[in-house]
């Protein structure tokens, strides 16, 4: 096994709250063992277009309260194709880097899963995304932050909610994941919640918001999980206004705003602690896994086991209990 002299660090695919505090985390652990780091700009692209800047500790300071990404992130489809690759290890390799930490989501795992077995450079996955759809930790980087907020979003929402007897919808992001959806309508009070996880039809929301109403509610905010079966909370919206129209009824879709701002107390140590065991594993001469959170614990898996399995993150327990005290 030959000593590893320089990491290549990068962010991939979609940026996540986190994401800053988990590049300082690597680069200052590699420099600690006298391990020399490459900041990657914009991903994978990067890698192909030359694009490499050094990192010391000081190009990290002032960035563990920083939303996105100082490193920039994009989406390349050259990366691809055999010779998008090819001409990515001539340049990697020409700029001395010799092991890659790769910071996004299953996209970006393999990628760096087949550039790993194409040219035998040892690589490390850490998972960030707000979806928290990824196999292999409890949490991904950037989900605690979305949620905090989305709940700032749907206090605000039901300020006026209440005072006009309205319905909200409204709909979050998390791809085909409920994660955000439940843990927000839990957090939220909500009244309902819709995931793609689990089929609500429109009959049985009306029947739950004819009880809030009976129930003497004032207000009543319904989220839906972008990735929810009955297309969206416009289309919910218009279909419940047909059969049930005691409220006035309002849509918000939170939209980009939940990929945005400084990142929890949550995600930023959980962003040092990956970075900084996705360092000492491939100093460790460990390769192929994804490093991530089980309990209080850092584990870490095989990647292509975090890429071919599908994340299923809904407790029970939080889907009874967000019935229950919606009553
Ligand atoms: P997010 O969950 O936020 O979308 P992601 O990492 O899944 O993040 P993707 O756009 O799916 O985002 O993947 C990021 C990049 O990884 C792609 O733009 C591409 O360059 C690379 N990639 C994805 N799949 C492959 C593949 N099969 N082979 C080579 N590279 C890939």
């Amino acid at each position: 096994m030959q000593k590893i002299k320089r990491i290549g660090v990068f962010t991939s695919g979609g940026d996540a709250p986190g994401m800053n505090a988990c590049i300082r985390s690597v680069v200052r652990t590699a420099l600690y063992n006298n391990t020399q780091v490459s900041g990657i700009l914009q991903g994978y692209q990067g890698m192909i277009d030359n694009q490499f800047i050094e990192m010391n500790s000081r190009s990290v300071s002032n960035i563990i309260q920083l939303g996105g990404t100082i490193l920039k992130t994009a989406r390349c489809s050259e990366f691809r194709t055999v010779e998008g690759r090819k001409k990515a290890y001539d340049n990697i390799k020409a700029a001395g880097i010799d092991a890659l930490v790769g910071i996004g989501g299953d996209g970006t795992f393999t990628g760096i899963e087949v550039f790993s077995r194409e040219y035998d450079i040892p690589v490390i996955g850490i998972p960030g995304t707000i979806d928290n759809d990824l196999y292999g930790s409890d949490f991904t980087l950037g989900f605690d932050t979305a949620c905090n907020t989305v709940i700032e979003a749907i206090d605000k929402i039901r300020d006026t909610a209440a005072s006009h007897d309205r319905l909200f919808f409204v709909e979050v992001m998390g791809r085909d994941s409920g994660c955000i959806a439940l843990n927000t309508g839990i957090a939220g009070g909500a009244e309902a919640i819709l995931m793609p996880e689990k089929e609500t039809a429109i009959d049985d929301l009306i029947e739950r918001l004819e009880g809030a109403v009976a129930g003497k509610k004032t207000s009543t905010i319904v989220i839906i999980a972008e990735g929810d079966q009955n297309g969206g909370a416009y289309n919910i919206a218009k279909h419940v206004k047909t059969k049930f129209d005691f409220y006035d009824t309002k849509v918000t879709i939170l939209g980009h705003l939940q990929r945005g701002g400084s990142p929890s107390s949550f995600d930023r140590v959980l962003a040092s602690r990956l970075g900084f065991s996705a360092v000492n594993l491939l100093l460790a001469g460990e390769t192929r896994r994804v490093v991530g959170l089980k309990g209080n614990e850092i584990q870490h898996v095989p990647i292509e086991e975090s890429i071919n399995n599908k994340a299923f993150k809904l407790a029970p327990d939080m889907i009874e209990l967000s019935h229950i005290l919606a009553i």
